[in-house]
């Protein structure tokens, strides 16, 4: 006979592998369009003149880009390049709204696709269109940042907003979000179309778990706000759907008072099975760490020497003769925020 959590954990490993096939077959339909660089598509009944000089007449306070779009063929994992034929520099909300209706009103013969585009760190063309129209999401400076300081706190950003922006106009309040990415030039609707997942997320929960409200522009060019008590399907459509659901044109971020100090440690495991066992009790015990994050660290030479806090600082030699060549280590980075008058018991941590 199987024991119960014997089962359970099965029923954990299948889930998991369900899930990384569907993502898989996710990209695979993301990207089938084309492998080719710079080819461009044919639409049925519609050349590509007809359809920039239809661009043209629309009345918006942005622009397009008809030439030089190869900029936006590209993406951080350079690995497909997809030429669109226009770039949409929206100054508004409307400006995306109105450039959707239009291609939605073309009818199902367009087979032309429209992207929203962050800030281009996709790994595998997703911020891509070929031969449609890519909307540079950085472009939007509406709404101006806002934040408001009452209970709950909160931002109220554009989705093209670089979250590195977000964390400064924050901290002039005190302020910070929640939940965070490690890197923090993405955009606010780049990452929520994914999931943001960061060292705070077990506590959290990932960014698209510290949202209020968003602004979003649909398919058929409606912009509409959304919520958990309002369009909720579209809200928990758009939060990780991979910019399949809508734009994410506005979002209202969940804030913290922002701390004054932070303890940051690391510590280094050359044994798989007590990293993980030590990461496991860490997230899932009532702990005074505010971020948590492991690290899997192969084949890096000089590693700890730019890392001397992680020994003693009264023992500079002792880390500079650590050697990490051709090992694999394993390493849990930890952070417990503090305030000032928390300094003299920054150095005790209790785990229960
Ligand atoms: C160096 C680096 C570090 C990273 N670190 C982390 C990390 O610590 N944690 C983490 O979770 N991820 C991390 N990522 C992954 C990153 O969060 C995703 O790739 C994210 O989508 C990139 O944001 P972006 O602004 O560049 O979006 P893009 O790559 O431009 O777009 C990503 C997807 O979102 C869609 N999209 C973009 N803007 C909008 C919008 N306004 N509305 C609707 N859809 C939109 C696009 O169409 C596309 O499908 C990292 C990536 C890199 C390259």
């Amino acid at each position: 006979m199987y024991s119960t959590n014997f089962l359970r954990e099965t029923a954990r490993v299948v889930q998991r592998v369900v899930l990384v096939l569907l993502l898989n077959l996710t990209c695979h339909n993301i990207n089938r369009s084309s492998y080719l660089p710079n080819a461009t598509p044919v639409f049925s009944n519609l050349s590509t003149p007809d359809i920039e000089s239809s661009l043209i007449t629309l009345n918006l306070q942005g622009h397009f880009i008809f030439n030089d779009t190869h900029h936006v063929a590209n993406d951080f994992g350079n690995i497909y390049h997809f030429l669109p034929m226009a770039i949409l520099l929206p100054k508004t909300v409307s400006d995306i709204s109105t450039t959707i209706k239009h291609v939605f009103d073309m009818g199902p013969n367009s087979e032309l696709t429209v992207t929203a585009r962050g800030h281009g760190h996709s790994l595998q063309g997703q911020s891509q269109s070929h031969g449609g129209i890519v909307i540079r999401m950085e472009s939007l400076k509406q709404p101006k940042m806002h934040v408001h300081t009452g209970e709950p706190p909160y931002v109220d950003v554009s989705g093209g907003e670089l979250w590195i922006n977000v964390l400064h106009e924050t901290l002039k309040e005190g302020l910070a979000p929640k939940s965070w990415t490690d890197y923090l030039h993405l955009t606010v609707g780049g990452t929520l179309s994914n999931a943001g997942v960061s060292g705070q997320a077990f506590r959290h929960g990932p960014q698209i778990d510290n949202v209020h409200q968003l602004e979003i522009v649909t398919g058929k060019g409606e912009i509409v706000n959304c919520s958990e008590d309002q369009n909720a399907d579209l809200f928990y459509g758009v939060l990780g759907g991979l910019g399949q659901f809508g734009i994410i044109t506005r979002a209202r971020i969940a804030l913290e008072p922002a701390p004054k100090m932070v303890k940051w440690i690391r510590v280094l495991y050359s044994d798989f099975y007590s990293f993980t066992k030590d990461q496991e009790q860490l997230i899932s015990s009532d702990t005074s760490f505010d971020y948590i994050e492991g690290f899997v660290i192969k084949n890096r030479t000089g590693l700890i020497n730019n890392w001397s806090s992680t020994f003693s600082p009264r023992d500079p030699i002792q880390a500079s003769q650590f050697r990490s060549e051709g090992k694999t280590l394993y390493c849990l980075e930890m952070a417990m925020y503090l305030n000032r008058e928390d300094s003299n018991t920054m150095n005790q941590v209790s785990i229960s």
